[in-house]
């Protein structure tokens, strides 16, 4: 254990009002701390009735103390969780109480940071205790779970387990260089790698579908004025944010909603009806469409389902960059006498619906998954972050590297050698064997206080 020099405190439980407050310290000797506030130390890790005491023994609170030595707690220091009444009033007077026995208020994330520096989480599960606190949905709860318990770092693990044993083997091969080939190819070298890419290969595509999950998407509507963006944003949202009205360019600004399907997270954005106009602020929202669609990572292109072939929509569909995933909406069905059905051709999403009586609503939910290629099945995803699929990126294409070093005849030993060393580094940044202290203040500091 790496002994921290100071002890933290901080309120553990959110602000506001509740039946229970939690104030949480954490450090490496808390005697005098919990003689001033409990006077007598609990038994260990029993929950302990107690009253909490002010400076001149007048009680504060009343509630239960728990009491973790080292190294048998979260942070792996000796912890004390006070569990008061959960009043901010209350609350402040106890952690006073703490700050003036000598500890100091806790930065965010640092009883979780103390926790990593102790050994007690690696960093990829340190971050799901963030991402658990702040999941959308309860599938990206599920996922970040998964990881918190270790089950994305222990799939890391063997892999880098993998790469050291391969770097091994070539290590003692550099030895004997007259032997190089013939011993690479008795140990199976090719054989290795190829099963490792497969290994990294399934990890990324699993840890890809968590960071949708983690990150959701931002789906953008766009289509002419009066074809229903604005009423398919509400039957989405199920609640009248965007309005509607039978009046061409209502909409002059983007409206977002909220929704979940399948697990994941959809920021909906509706904007202004793109149209010819000289109308100046129609022009700056027509302006603010296109901006909005350069960010989103899938278009709903609606149309009129009366006129599918309308030269206008087509104009629209044109005008998007060519790796956004779209999918076309033909609205209105109810008016046009057309049953809802959806189709893919060649890549190519139809949905035809009604956004005034909801036919068809289900087969435009199921296409926006698959349009943004989610799976079925969110269960076995990780709740990747952006770093972890960076580094997860990196390490595969030095995978690749060094399969086309031991493909080469003779191979170049010291260069395949190299892109292994590589690509672990970059696989053990993820569980944080190897990593930098700005990373680690970068990643703690977005955690909440008291975590
Ligand atoms: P936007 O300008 O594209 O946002 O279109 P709105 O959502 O404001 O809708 C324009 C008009 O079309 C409104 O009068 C809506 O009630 C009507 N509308 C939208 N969708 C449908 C639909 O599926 N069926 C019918 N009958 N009317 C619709």
């Amino acid at each position: 254990m790496r002994p921290a020099a100071d002890t933290i405190a901080a309120v553990a439980t959110p602000a506001g009002r509740g039946g229970i407050g939690v104030v949480r310290v954490s450090g490496p000797d808390l005697t005098e701390l919990i003689a001033g506030i409990l006077g007598t130390t609990p038994s260990a890790r029993v929950a302990t009735l107690a009253t909490f005491r002010g400076s001149h023994g007048e009680p504060i609170d009343e509630g239960i103390a728990l009491y973790f030595p080292a190294p048998s707690s979260y942070t792996g220091e000796t912890v004390l969780e006070l569990h008061g009444h959960g009043g901010g009033a209350v609350l402040a007077l106890i952690l006073n109480r703490c700050l003036d026995l000598g500890a100091r208020i806790a930065e965010p994330g640092e009883f979780t940071r103390r926790a990593f520096l102790n050994g007690k989480l690696d960093l990829a599960q340190a971050e799901a205790v963030a991402d658990l606190i702040e999941a959308a949905t309860a599938t990206a709860a599920r996922a970040a779970v998964r990881s918190l318990s270790g089950a994305f770092s222990e799939e890391i693990r063997a892999a880098v387990d993998g790469l050291i044993e391969l770097r091994s083997f070539t290590e003692a091969t550099l030895d004997f260089p007259e032997e190089d080939v013939e011993f690479m190819r008795a140990s199976n070298a090719a054989g290795k790698l190829a099963a490792l890419c497969e290994r990294l290969g399934s990890i990324v595509g699993r840890a890809r579908q968590g960071s949708l999950l983690r990150e959701g998407l931002d789906v953008v509507l766009i289509g002419q004025p009066n074809v229903g963006k604005s009423s398919l944003l509400n039957q989405l949202v199920g609640e009248d944010v965007a309005i509607v009205t039978p009046v061409p360019g209502t909409t002059r600004d983007a409206i977002r909603g909220r929704i979940e399907v399948g697990g994941i997270p959809l920021h909906v954005i509706d904007t202004a009806g793109l149209r010819p106009t000289v109308d100046a602020v129609e022009k700056i929202g027509i302006a603010r469409t296109w901006a909005a669609t350069e960010r989103a990572d899938l278009a709903l292109v609606v149309t009129d389902a009366r006129e599918p072939e309308h030269a206008e929509d087509a104009a629209i569909v044109g005008r998007l960059r060519t790796t956004l995933p779209r999918i076309v909406v033909r609205n209105k069905i109810d008016l046009a006498g057309i049953a809802a059905r959806s189709s893919v051709d060649d890549g190519a999403r139809e949905v035809w619906l009604s956004a005034k009586t909801g036919a068809g609503l289900d087969l435009l939910r199921e296409a926006m998954l698959a349009a943004a290629g989610a799976q079925d099945d969110m269960e076995g995803t990780f709740l990747a972050r952006e770093r972890h699929l960076r580094a997860l990126d990196a390490a595969a294409r030095h995978l690749d590297i060094a399969a086309q070093h031991l493909a080469t005849l003779p191979p170049p030993l010291e260069l395949f050698a190299e892109e292994l060393r590589l690509a672990q580094e970059g696989l053990a940044t993820i569980t944080g064997e190897f990593t930098a202290d700005d990373l680690l203040g970068a990643i703690f500091s977005r955690f909440c206080i008291g975590k």
